[in-house]
């Protein structure tokens, strides 16, 4: 069978991560998030997350050379072989060149949802200390622990009020071209990111068993 080569592409706050975590168990291929990457970088104090920690904590983009370098790296490892799930990257039209390069066949995932609703999104979105997984909280200002392990619940630096605005600029500004350039083949599917995460998930599932 043909490798599985997921790319995902949707702005901060559109369920990204968890319909990306889905995909990977239901296809069998390793998840592979470059913020993750980078966030674990800059939680182990490593080169890498001292040189990218004011970045990501401004909301800004950390460089194609260094981001490209460190997926190129990811994907010469033997789990890619049979695909991969790429979370996060490309973000740009540089980098979309330097997967095309890694690999020849890709099928591009989008999940399209509007900036008001995101903004309402990352309001509530809080990431576990201990298990990173995301997860929303029923009111911003409450204490929940994390449901799966109990550890604690915190806010990203990233998703405050003013950073979110910053990243969905950047988002915006360069997702266009990205979305254009990948929406003319064969592999793109588009779904609608403002449905029930559930009702997301299916329509995934259902777009990619087709092309399967
Ligand atoms: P994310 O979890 O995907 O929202 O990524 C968090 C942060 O990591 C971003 O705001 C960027 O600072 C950095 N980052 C992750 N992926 C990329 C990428 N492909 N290109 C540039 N910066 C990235």
């Amino acid at each position: 069978m043909a490798s599985l080569n997921l790319v995902l592409i949707g702005p901060p706050g559109s369920g990204k991560g968890t319909q990306a975590a889905r995909l990977a168990r239901r296809y069998g291929v390793p998840h592979i998030s470059t913020g993750d990457i980078l966030r674990q970088a800059v939680r182990d104090d490593t080169p890498l997350g001292r040189q990218v920690a004011a970045t990501i904590a401004g909301g800004s983009l950390v460089g194609d050379e260094l981001i490209s370098s460190l997926v190129a790296e990811r994907l010469t490892r033997r789990d890619t072989d049979e695909g991969f799930l790429l979370d996060g990257f490309p973000r740009t039209l540089n980098q979309a060149h330097v997967l095309d390069k890694l690999r020849d066949t890709l099928t591009v995932v989008h999940i399209a949802a509007p900036d008001e609703e995101i903004v309402r999104r990352l309001s509530s979105r809080r990431i576990c200390q201990s298990c990173a997984l995301t997860q929303s909280v029923s009111d911003a200002g409450n204490n929940e622990d994390c449901p799966y392990c109990g550890g604690r619940l915190v806010r990203r630096e990233d998703d405050d009020p003013e950073t979110v605005r910053k990243r969905l600029a950047t988002y915006a500004a360069l997702a266009g071209p990205l979305i254009d350039f990948y929406a003319q083949r064969p592999g793109y599917v588009e779904v609608n990111g403002l449905q029930l995460p559930d009702k997301v998930t299916a329509d995934l599932y259902a777009a990619l068993n087709a092309r399967l």
